[in-house]
């Protein structure tokens, strides 16, 4: 019997994926941004689908070994950089590239004793004002940077857009020209875009994109779905129904009592719940697709159930499959439906929601 409640990843989805980005910026190379247990889908379980990116982002260095002691080879860039002079010889050890954005990071890579340089990104803070350094300090910091042994030349460049997934918004130009033009003229690769940039800021794919959600099947920008540019979802969220009642009109259902059937109807019990990271706040009506359509969730998630309710004339059964998002129901729907972000509800997932590979 199939686990439940569980994540079945796609892997020729993920591969459709990378060749639509691949397509969207052909002149770049994709690291794919596998960080937070890729997008929840499981970290080796999406490096190994994904043989074909030139390279994986993640945020942390215990990441990046998972993925080495895994058997991965390809570049592997710690997208928040190291944050103690002990890291840098495992970087080294590991052949892990780093970005480098604080002062901080300068003086343990100055002090520090390495038996080979550390392949460096230098983050430019454009104007998301989050990580990087200023535009003041850029000079400065990049002859430092090439005056230090334990750095590789060349050094590559890269920023991060604050607002690329709103596609109007003029103020990814702003960030673009702001990089473009403190590294005119500078040697080694250019990283600007996340997959809202690789969708759609052309202008700024440079050497490499940063997808992360679109390698996922997922639209970065609200309103819009993944599937409107050739995405597929990566990830369907499955568990089944345990229960399935007839329920009284005007009784209520689940903590709190605060939904009200205003008919006789059938309600299915799902197993998933917040303790599996389907949010709590998720409202009456969100959708779940049982049997090919869809039913709407009434009363309180609760920590491993959610009551559906499958109307009047339903002929569900206990142990039938319920998708929560997926191929069928878009994530980006359900994530708009509980006031959320798809990024937030697949990374949300909890350990007891086994990921396999479909
Ligand atoms: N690059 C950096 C530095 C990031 O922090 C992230 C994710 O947050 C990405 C790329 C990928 O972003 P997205 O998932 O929006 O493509």
């Amino acid at each position: 019997m199939k686990p439940f409640p569980r994540a079945e990843i796609s892997s020729s989805a993920l591969q459709n994926n990378l060749a639509v980005l691949r397509q969207q910026a052909s002149a770049s190379q994709v690291m794919a941004v596998v960080k937070a247990n890729g997008y929840g889908h499981g970290l080796l379980n999406v490096a190994n689908c994904l043989v074909n990116a030139d390279g994986f982002g993640l945020a942390r260095l215990e990441e990046a070994l998972e993925l080495r002691a895994g058997g991965v080879k390809a570049r592997l860039l710690l997208l928040e950089g190291f944050f103690r002079s002990t890291d840098l010889p495992l970087l080294v050890a590991h052949d892990i590239d780093t970005v480098v954005h604080h002062e901080s990071q300068i003086e343990m890579l100055e002090q520090v004793k390495l038996t080979k340089p550390v392949t460096v990104w230098l983050k430019v803070d454009s104007g998301m004002h989050r990580l990087g350094v200023t535009p003041e300090q850029f000079a400065t910091v990049y002859a430092r940077l090439m005056a230090c042994p334990n750095i590789a030349k060349p050094i590559h460049l890269m920023t991060h857009f604050a607002c690329a997934d709103e596609p109007d918004n003029h103020y990814t130009d702003v960030q673009m020209a702001a990089f473009n033009e403190l590294t005119a003229g500078l040697p080694g690769f250019r990283t600007l875009a996340n997959s809202a940039g690789a969708l759609y800021w052309p202008k700024s794919q440079g050497d490499w994109i940063r997808p992360g959600i679109a390698l996922y099947g997922v639209s970065p920008v609200a309103g819009d779905c993944g599937t409107n540019h050739g995405l597929i979802p990566a990830m369907n969220l499955v568990s089944r129904l345990i229960a399935v009642r007839d329920h009284k009109a005007n009784q209520p259902v689940g903590y709190g009592c605060y939904w009200t059937a205003k008919q006789d109807t059938r309600l299915g019990v799902v197993a998933i719940g917040y303790g599996d990271g389907y949010p709590r706040n998720a409202p009456e009506g969100t959708p779940v697709w049982v049997n090919g359509r869809r039913v709407p969730i009434v009363g309180r998630v609760s920590m491993d159930m959610l009551t559906v309710d499958l109307g009047q004339d339903a002929t569900d059964k206990v142990g039938d499959d319920v998708l929560l998002w997926g191929q069928d129901l878009p994530v980006e729907e359900v994530a708009e439906r509980i006031g959320t972000i798809a990024y937030e509800l697949v990374t949300k997932l909890t350990p007891r929601v086994a990921v396999c590979l479909a």
